[in-house]
């Protein structure tokens, strides 16, 4: 007797292969058959006019400290995602010391709401996620921003010991079971490291078998730039590359899109082991503080509050890259202490307060150092072309499911399916959910996730293609998805009838112990 059987579905088995009728039986967490006539059962889900498929891995996330929270927080599983590769961007929430721990709460105004960043080893980390109990499989990567905050704190400047401090701590981590090594190099204090910095700590990610997965120096004017930095680190370290949240950002830069892709099929045949994730909007989403040059950062929070009472310097010190290729009619505050500054763009809150838009950033920063924003900046030909390549998976690069975010975190993995894939047909459906699951599964060394097929972890989303959909929008995002009907979590069924069960049956995935 099977525990779960799933009947009269198409199944997909996450590898490309076309759609077939069969059923799926799971025992123990596993699948353990697939075909027909698999046997009698205690459940049956009946999934006629489904599709069944492995449960979706979200290549990019930030939901990195979201099962501390008290409530479980679904809205993953929600959309059929059933493991997250979290600590993206170079932000890890460990390891931290006081110092950096302070350092990270004051920056960000907490963690989130009731959740503050604690100091301690990536191990620990790891182990009170896995006391709080995630609603669902997270494979977690330690950040460089991370590792440089504890290691120098926000200066620009090494001291003499730092890189072998921030080696130490990733070595720690990697042996704790991180996923990869991330880097986001538009970001404070990230943005003051040379290549060198960077390949030192990916060696050891290659050594321990991880992938290197970065925010680029530039998504915009200099992307081909930015793009070689991360080939070098790959070719010198010898660790896979994962070029994050794949984009052509800023009306001037139309068109990279090609550059991108023939960047990354070059250095394939070069011998570089390199692929990427993509969000599928073209708008993208990070603090406002991004706007400002790296300068303004330098040293603390207070520092950084006062430099912004003074908007001439930081004005002189601005790069083309930073403020270039955002318009402040594109750029729409999403967080702030301010409240009635949310869902507005900068131009609009400029105007209200008689400031230049540079002007009111800075006043909005000073009041929140913490503030986010949404950007209106790509085209959707890149969008598209970028969707269409084969080395592309999808990652979310979500927030906090909490008040207004950019619709990617409530609704990336149903928007891909509902407009992209059955609207638009812009690729095919078995070819979606390869990139969808077994893609990212393979490229962060995910045993046994992202494929349904015997041997298989029970980790599956049964979903109607005729109707998934994410109804939100940049005005109204959170709104939950549809055509979502069953999602289950290492044999356990999480999402019922399209309903959060409740439970937290989700594991952390410790690279290198399966
Ligand atoms: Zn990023």
């Amino acid at each position: 007797m099977h525990d779960l059987v799933i009947t009269g579905g198409v199944v997909h088995d996450g590898l490309g292969s076309p759609g077939a009728p069969v059923d799926v039986a799971i025992e123990a967490g596993r699948v353990v058959g697939v075909g027909k006539h698999v046997g009698p059962a205690r459940r049956t889900i009946a999934a006629e006019g489904r599709f069944v498929a492995p449960g979706f891995v979200d290549a990019h996330s930030h939901s990195d400290a979201l099962p501390l929270m008290t409530e479980p927080q679904p809205f993953k599983l929600l959309q059929g995602v059933t493991t997250e590769v979290v600590g993206n961007c170079g932000f890890s929430v460990a390891p931290l010391d006081e110092v950096s721990a302070r350092y990270v709460d004051d920056a960000w105004g907490d963690l989130l709401p009731g959740v503050s960043a604690l100091p301690g080893s990536f191990a620990d980390y790891l182990d009170r996620v896995e006391a709080a109990g995630p609603t669902n499989n997270i494979a977690p990567m330690v950040g460089h921003g991370t590792l440089r905050l504890t290691a120098n704190g926000t200066r620009r400047d090494l001291s003499d010991d730092a890189l072998a401090t921030m080696c130490a701590l990733a070595e720690e981590a990697f042996r704790a079971g991180a996923a990869g090594l991330s880097t986001g190099l538009i970001y404070v204090p990230a943005t003051y490291a040379d290549t060198d910095e960077i390949v030192a700590i990916a060696r050891i990610a290659a050594r321990w078998g991880r992938p290197y997965a970065t925010h680029i120096r530039d998504e915009g004017e200099r992307l081909g730039e930015a793009l070689e930095e991360a080939l070098e680190i790959g070719r010198r370290s010898a660790a896979k590359v994962q070029v994050s949240h794949c984009k052509a950002f800023g009306p001037e830069n139309k068109g990279k899109s090609t550059l991108l892709l023939n960047t990354l099929h070059r250095a394939r045949a070069e011998g570089i082991d390199v692929r990427g994730d993509q969000y599928p909007y073209t708008a993208s989403s990070t603090f406002l503080v991004t706007l400002l040059p790296s300068e303004a950062s330098e040293g603390g929070v207070e520092e950084l509050k006062a430099r912004c009472a003074d908007p001439e310097v930081l004005r002189r010190q601005l790069t083309p890259g930073s403020w270039g290729p955002t318009t402040a009619e594109d750029t729409v505050i999403i967080a702030h202490a301010d409240a009635s500054t949310v869902g507005r763009t900068v131009a609009d809150v400029a105007d209200t307060r008689s400031l230049d838009p540079f002007a009111a950033v800075c006043a909005l920063i000073a009041e929140d150092p913490g503030a986010m924003v949404v950007e209106h900046g790509m085209h959707d030909d890149d969008v598209v072309a970028i969707m269409r390549d084969p080395l592309i998976g999808v990652g979310s690069d979500n927030g906090a499911p909490l008040g207004m975010q950019h619709p990617r975190t409530w609704g990336c993995f149903p928007e891909f399916f509902g407009r992209f894939v059955r609207e638009r047909g812009i690729i095919p459906w078995e070819e979606a959910i390869r990139k969808a699951t077994s893609s990212t599964a393979r490229q962060f060394g995910l045993q046994h996730r992202g494929t349904l097929q015997p041997g298989s972890i029970a980790d599956i989303c049964v979903f109607d293609p005729e109707t998934i959909a994410h109804p939100g929008s940049y005005t109204e995002p959170d709104v939950t998805p549809v055509g979502i009907h069953h999602v289950v979590l290492g044999g356990t069924v999480v999402v019922d009838h399209g309903e959060f069960a409740g439970v937290r049956a989700g594991d952390v995935l410790r690279a290198g112990s399966s």
